[in-house]
């Protein structure tokens, strides 16, 4: 853990390797699944909204439908592919890009100029509610284009893949983190034996 750094409680899990501001939401949205406790916060409309909420992503008056849910999830599951490419791992396959490509082409992003003259693109009217599929696909561009990107990464361990923000020098890191990833296949070892 960074001494001193307070996580926003948004973050899932015990995040020991959190990237910086904004690109920790797309981090945390990728780690809404955890395959440690099996548990998905995008799976139950009103978790789901919660959690969105919490994270500035949702201001809907009602929960995420099914369909929009099933859609987060298949952006979600894209990302990580993108973030498995990053830590060495072979390119996203086409399929899983489908998803963030169907957001792509329905949304209409809007530039703005605030009054002290900064430039930003963000969703358009037209984007509600689905801005925030729109919000992550924007900061994984402003990422891209930063260098910030290739730092986020999935977990090396084929059973965790839990998105870390490689702080090395070297920039060649690939595990999550020692403890808890260990933790984790020591765990599902124990379930496993259970069952
Ligand atoms: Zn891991």
């Amino acid at each position: 853990m960074l001494l001193g750094m307070v996580l926003p409680l948004w973050v899932p899990g015990e995040e020991t390797k959190p990237a910086p501001m904004p690109l920790l939401l797309v981090q945390s949205f990728v780690n809404t699944w955890d395959s440690d406790h099996g548990s998905d916060l995008l799976l139950d409309p009103a978790a789901a909204r919660a959690w969105l909420t919490q994270a500035g992503l949702w201001n809907a008056e009602r929960p995420p439908d099914p369909a929009e849910l099933h859609l987060a999830r298949g952006v979600r599951e894209g990302i990580r592919a993108m973030l498995v490419a990053n830590s060495g791992g072979p390119p996203p396959p086409p399929g899983d890009l489908l998803p963030l490509q169907a957001v792509a082409r329905g949304s209409r992003p809007a530039l703005q100029v605030s009054p002290g003259g900064q430039v930003s693109l963000g969703p358009g009217p037209a984007d509600r509610p689905g801005a925030a599929l729109l919000t992550l696909l924007l900061l994984i561009r402003d990422a891209q284009r930063d260098g910030t990107w290739q730092r986020l990464k999935a977990c090396g361990n084929p059973d965790c893949r839990w998105a870390f923000y490689d702080r090395s020098h070297s920039g060649a890191g690939a595990w999550c983190d020692m403890a808890t990833c260990g933790n984790r296949i020591k765990n599902r070892r124990l379930r496993q034996r259970q069952r």
